[in-house]
């Protein structure tokens, strides 16, 4: 039964009895000149007999039927709330002699990001993603390029300090998907690795991290293998 028939099932149910009782009565107080005494009692019983099964089907379908209303508006007040999503992005510029490092994996490759940290951009996205479902700011809030603590340091660790942050507000992590742009190297054979590094960082299993490669076509910084850049979406949900 659908929800827009629910309103006309019930209506015809109530019209059903009405009517039902509406012509057992009619028959019961018409003028009768057969009708005895005896009669007239065999049809309040026969009445009783027909109208009560009609009257508790009635009021056990719209029981069901609230109860059904009542477990789909518990439903959608339990889960919109919940359900969070925030959008990370980073570049960096790249520059020949250093290491290219890309969701916690070194990637064999003449050129690498220039950054304070390890100028890996998709874990930086990520915690960008992550700090923005939950509302906590984002990366440079956290882990300002001004400090020296975090020169040259491991951004796995940036986002095992996301987790721990969404830990204390009950937040989980839901799913997350990312893109990568960049020229070259093909980044789709080092998948598997970033994917079980960002998750163990994460406390997640690998099958809540996407990942897809992208080229920019020669175009711009990136086409021109001067950078490389991300893209992340992460769904969180309220524990
Ligand atoms: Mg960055």
């Amino acid at each position: 039964m659908s929800m827009n028939s629910r309103p006309t099932a019930k209506a015809l149910f109530f019209w059903i009895a009405i009517i039902f009782l509406g012509v057992m009565l009619w028959k019961l107080v018409s003028p009768s000149g057969t009708a005895t005494s005896q009669t007239r009692t065999g049809d309040w019983t026969l009445l009783l007999l027909n109208a009560a099964p009609l009257i508790l089907l009635m009021g056990f379908c719209i029981f069901l039927i609230r109860q059904m209303q009542r477990g789909r508006t518990r439903f959608a007040g339990a889960a919109s709330p919940a359900a969070r999503t925030g959008i990370g992005y980073d570049l960096h510029r790249l520059e020949y002699g250093r290491p290219l490092m890309v969701g916690g994996v070194e990637i064999p490759f003449d050129k690498g990001p220039i950054g304070h940290s390890d100028g890996d951009v998709l874990a930086h996205a990520m915690c960008d993603a992550l700090f923005g479902a939950a509302g906590l700011g984002d990366i440079g809030t956290h882990f300002p390029d001004t400090d020296p603590k975090w020169k040259g340091a491991n951004s796995l660790l940036f986002l095992e300090h996301a987790r721990k942050l969404l830990d204390e507000k009950r937040f989980s992590i839901e799913h997350v998907d990312a893109i990568v742009i960049l020229e070259k190297p093909k980044l789709g054979p080092h998948f598997p690795k970033m994917r079980e590094a960002l998750a163990r960082a994460l406390g997640l299993s690998a099958d809540h991290i996407h990942l897809k490669a992208k080229t920019n076509e020669g175009v711009d910084a990136v086409g021109r293998g001067e950078a490389i850049a991300a893209h992340v979406v992460a769904t969180l949900s309220q524990r």
